[in-house]
């Protein structure tokens, strides 16, 4: 079943927003109560599993393992119809790196070029250390747990995940990064047998992009200037010859009448988290996370042309 074209660009405070509201969710979540306890404790010592006024207890083992089941297939079938939306908008390795980029971002707005390095890493370091507290207050009365950090009352094993949860969040959204999407992440390595030809994926529009290259401003769109469509064919040769020089030799020169929508000014591919140049062809590191779109629609609006270059699709 194919899902209908995405081509307009979500506003970034909206993708802002969700990532924000997702982060929250997790450092709230510990701190709710439902009936005087904790609302959602997976309490190993006491060997009990509370979940919103509903009780587990070792016997249930199977409902829980029935639960995440649900949750396993869910994914799936969300990947299967739409694409890698969950690696693009909520897997916390995109969250907790999207939060670390905007710290340092931020820092570096507003503090003295010296400060930034040393400021960055201590506000990710207690960004960490917080993440940390807040996933073993899942299985420890996070009450109890934050009362007891100053004076070091912690049992081994709170202290080993705590220590062990918030360097793998440093290292993982700091240090690692892309990384862990590219080759550690299990969940990416099973994307091409969740997906199929209808499944939407980011996709270049060769066709109307192609050949590409800086004009003078003031020259239309293809579209609009009446320039044709090019055939498949040419217009994947010159994204090969533009892809690979060195094999293809050198483009032809163009004139600015013939040139495609793309102007080559390469914000698809700054803005890449995964350092991706999409006008290759889909790729099976791309998470879908629109960034590409959102920053070409934009050029593309400034230089007066229609939308559609870069779009979420299916192929077929
Ligand atoms: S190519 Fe890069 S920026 Fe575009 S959707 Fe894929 S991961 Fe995001
Ligand atoms: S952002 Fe759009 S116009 Fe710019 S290089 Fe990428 S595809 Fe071409």
């Amino acid at each position: 079943m194919s899902t209908p074209c995405s081509t307009t660009a979500r506003p970034r405070h909206w993708r802002g927003l969700l990532s924000a509201g997702l982060l929250a969710l997790f450092y709230a979540l510990p701190w709710l109560r439902w009936d005087g306890r904790q609302a959602l404790l997976l309490d190993i010592n006491a060997r009990r599993f509370d979940l919103f006024g509903w009780t587990l207890w070792p016997g249930d083992v199977g409902v829980l393992i029935g639960l995440l089941a649900v949750l396993a297939v869910s994914l799936a079938l969300l990947t299967h119809l739409t694409g890698r939306l969950w690696c693009g908008y909520a897997c916390p390795q995109t969250l907790w790196r999207g939060a670390f980029e905007g710290i340092a971002r931020g820092l570096a707005r507003w503090l003295p070029a010296v400060a930034v390095r040393p400021a960055t890493q201590l506000a990710w370091g207690l960004l960490s250390l917080w993440t940390g507290i807040t996933f073993v207050g899942l299985f420890s009365p996070i009450a109890e747990l934050v009362a007891a950090a100053p004076h070091a009352g912690w049992s081994g094993w709170e202290t080993f995940w705590v220590v062990f949860y918030a360097a793998a969040t440093w290292g993982n959204a700091g240090f690692l990064r892309e990384q862990v999407c590219r080759s550690l992440c299990p969940f990416a390595r099973l994307q091409p047998l969740l997906t199929d030809p209808h499944t939407p994926r980011m996709l270049y529009d060769a066709r109307r992009g192609e050949p590409r290259g800086p004009r003078p401003s003031g020259l239309g769109g293809v579209l609009g200037r009446g320039r044709s469509l090019l055939d498949p064919t040419t217009a994947q040769d010159y994204v090969f010859r533009a892809t690979h020089p060195l094999l293809a030799g050198p483009m032809p020169t163009f004139s600015a009448d013939r040139l495609g929508d793309c102007t080559d000014c390469a914000a698809c591919v700054s803005v890449c988290p995964m350092q991706l140049d999409i006008r290759q062809g889909p790729q099976a590191d791309c998470l879908a996370c629109g960034a590409c779109l959102e920053a070409c629609a934009r050029q593309q609006h400034q230089a007066g042309f229609g939308t559609g270059l870069l779009r979420y699709c299916s192929p077929q």
